[in-house]
């Protein structure tokens, strides 16, 4: 009943990586627009633009997925914005996707070790053995595999 305020063209909106990360930063908690900026650039090491940033927040709003509250900070008064339930739901269907992207776009790299089955992405051991190269996940599981071959 409550899901049907959901905009289809949601997707739109959150298409590109600036905005993903606008909302990961609201998803972490409440923060005004000059927070959301320099914290953007802080840990992207990437500018983002106050002309992509307030619009974002204004359609996040206008969609019900952010609220804002106008608190003194400092000298000035700012807005405080903040993800309602339905933004914070939108957050952890998008995060489980990413998830999901991300997994697709680890996965040529993986490789799973011969002698124990699990699975290495990073670093692990390689052996030649027979004239085959066969990956472990380290030196000892590729002793234990020929130590198993005999
Ligand atoms: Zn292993």
């Amino acid at each position: 009943m409550e899901k049907e305020a959901q905009p289809k063209n949601i997707d739109d909106l959150i298409s590109d990586f600036s905005r993903f990360y606008i909302l990961t930063i609201l998803y972490e908690g409440p923060a005004h627009g000059y927070s959301i900026i320099s914290q953007f650039k802080k840990r992207v090491k990437k500018e983002i633009s106050p002309s992509l940033v307030y619009p974002f927040l204004q359609q996040l709003e206008e969609k019900g997925l952010v609220t804002h509250t106008v608190r003194p900070v400092g000298e000035k008064e700012r807005k405080i914005f903040e993800l309602t339930r339905e933004g914070r739901e939108l957050c952890t269907r998008l995060f489980k996707r990413f998830a999901q992207l991300v997994a697709i776009a680890i996965e040529p790299s993986i490789y799973i070790c011969a002698h124990c089955g699990c699975k290495v992405y990073d670093g692990g051991y390689r052996e030649v053995i027979e004239d085959k190269e066969i990956a472990f996940c380290c030196s000892h599981c590729a002793a234990s595999f020929k130590e198993c071959k005999k």
